[in-house]
């Protein structure tokens, strides 16, 4: 079959691999669509500390089954499925405490594991999840980011009628933003640098600021219940906190470079009771988010903007980089 391989960080090319099989436990699926990500550009550039090279990338995806592996149950050839690709280790303190997105051995389909930027994948059933109808692959390819954005705002779990802020309008700010309106949120804003991506997110019906102080203390002068940021920019952190109501909370949800230090005045944090906290991936949140969009929550379709055969690979990848739309994704079929 074919798919993309990434002999080493900073090379890759779209080639015929050998076939995978569906072990014990397994379901070989076709791949209907795979989203990229920003954990892609990280494991091609080799920053990403779990990739295995050569490597198979490809995370969000979703696809029928064609195989069904000894002793599954529950599902059959032909079936449609999305896939957390998260794999747990079971054993370690974090998973047996309930905590596996902590887990000291964590990895997962297409970035320890074969992704699906391919024609084919296999994935452990326990990590399968069935379709309704009425999502396309495509849709269903957006459940995995939705499921990140879900387990941080069950991290965050605002109050319905609270105000919520996102700094960064790009795909994980308006997916968080839709959801935080389904929470019952009061308010919703976005802030961005990008007045394109500002003019987007007005679009979908959600107030937006500039990177300004000031136009915020206009919006909500004693600053936000919940506050979140969503673009991993240490900077940005810093100042995100400046926008937080007493006795509010600041998520951490974009990925900063590790290493870095942000500021925070610890007296405010005392003074007015500000919670700080951190969103880690997905954990028991990929049915949740197949649901919500399901439900009309998120608006899935909305989100990829982008669809590429899997040979224009590197066409994608310049798309994705080039940062003008939200979901660009791979159909391998
Ligand atoms: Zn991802
Ligand atoms: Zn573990």
């Amino acid at each position: 079959m074919r798919a993309v391989i990434i002999e080493r960080p900073g090379s890759f090319r779209v080639d015929e691999v050998s076939e995978p099989q569906a072990g014990p436990g397994e379901l070989l699926l076709q791949v209907g669509a795979c989203g990229i990500c920003g954990t892609d550009l990280h494991i091609l550039a080799g920053e990403f500390p779990l990739a295995r090279y050569p490597s198979i990338p490809g995370h969000e995806f979703a696809g029928s089954v064609l195989t069904v592996g000894e002793g599954v149950l529950g599902f059959r050839e032909g079936d449609r499925v999305g896939v957390n690709p998260s794999v747990f280790c079971g054993i370690c303190r974090f998973c047996r405490y309930g905590r596996a997105n902590l887990c000291e051995r964590g990895g997962g389909f297409g970035t320890s594991k074969p992704g699906a930027f391919a024609e084919r994948v296999s994935v452990l059933a326990v990590n399968a999840y069935h379709l309704p109808d009425s999502l396309s692959f495509s849709e269903a390819a957006v459940i995995e980011p939705v499921s990140c954005a879900v387990h941080g705002m069950h991290r965050l779990a605002p109050r319905i009628g609270e105000s919520v802020l996102i700094y960064g309008a790009g795909t994980m700010g308006l997916i968080l933003a839709q959801l935080a309106r389904f929470y019952g949120a009061r308010l919703v804003a976005l802030v961005d640098t990008n007045p394109a991506r500002l003019e987007r997110a007005r679009t979908f019906g959600f107030d937006v600021l500039g990177a300004g102080y000031d136009d915020l203390r206009e919006l909500a002068p004693l600053g936000f219940e919940n506050v979140i940021e969503a673009t991993g920019v240490t900077r940005v952190a810093e100042i995100a906190f400046q926008a937080v109501m007493r006795g509010g909370t600041l998520l951490l949800f974009g990925v900063c470079p590790p290493g870095e230090q942000a500021r925070f005045e610890p007296f405010r944090i005392y003074n007015q009771e500000i919670n700080v906290i951190g969103s880690m991936a997905v954990f028991n949140s990929y049915g949740p988010a197949l649901e919500i969009i399901a439900a009309g929550g998120v608006d899935a379709r909305r989100m990829v903007t982008h669809t590429f055969g899997l040979d224009a690979f590197a066409e994608a990848l310049d798309t994705m980089r080039g940062g003008q739309g939200l979901k660009v994704q791979v159909l391998p079929g």
